[in-house]
């Protein structure tokens, strides 16, 4: 019986494959999405359009909440599975995304080496990577960090603008002129950082523009940008 029993199971596998955990809690089935339904639904998902400093960039939900602490976890508890999953939302949401449809390569937000050392990875790059997958694009791989900067959680616009002012360079050999480069990133706070990358992009005759998992509510337009 037990042999027969083994055998119905290995059947029921075979006619209804099981269903993969979900990717941002782990613990519920996951629709065909990579997340289960609880999760979609914390998460508040709406994809919009705003603009900083003249580029404009796309997010996917707040920096609140449930989404604020999965982005938590994913930077600060080696969360690949969470990034990955949110790379996916945000690749199936650039890909139907009329205005992005020029964007010719994605731009990962590179991490200073001493805190890719700490961390052991960056984000952003696996959200690029994932992006990839979903929406056929290279990934570029020429920009660096020229020098370590602070972390920017707990500064000022002012501060985080200095911070990161110069932050960014070019390794030789890319060819930018006339493509349109989407950066990469998980969180677009001040947008200190997106701007100081995009105008390092425009400098060798890229066109910038931007998508990030999430915004907070800081920057609005360019009129709150430069008044912060
Ligand atoms: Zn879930």
């Amino acid at each position: 019986m037990r042999q027969l029993g083994d055998w119905w199971q290995a059947l029921g596998h075979l006619l209804l494959p099981p269903v993969s955990p979900c990717g941002l809690c782990g613990e519920h089935p996951s629709l065909p999405v990579g997340a289960c339904r609880g999760c979609l639904d914390s998460l508040a998902i709406s994809w919009e359009r705003r603009e900083v400093q003249g580029c404009s960039y796309f997010s996917l939900f707040p920096y609140q909440g449930f989404g604020r602490d999965l982005i938590h976890k994913m930077k600060f508890q080696s969360g690949f599975e969470i990034a990955e999953t949110l790379g996916f939302f945000l690749g199936l949401a650039a890909r139907e995304e009329p205005e992005l449809a020029t964007v010719d390569l994605l731009v990962p937000v590179p991490l200073a080496q001493g805190r890719l050392e700490k961390r052991g990875f960056n984000q952003a790059e696996i959200l690029a990577d994932t992006i990839r997958e979903v929406w056929k694009r290279p990934v570029c791989t020429y920009v660096i960090r020229k020098r370590e900067t602070h972390s920017q959680s707990g500064l000022s616009s002012r501060a985080r603008r200095h911070n990161v002012r110069g932050a960014f360079a070019m390794l030789p050999g890319c060819d930018f002129r006339d493509k349109h480069c989407l950066i990469v990133d998980d969180v677009i706070t001040s947008g200190s950082t997106f701007s100081s990358l995009a105008k390092l992009i425009q400098d060798y005759g890229g066109k910038p523009m931007g998508v990030f998992v999430a915004r907070t509510e800081i920057v609005r337009s360019d009129q709150d940008a430069q008044e912060l």
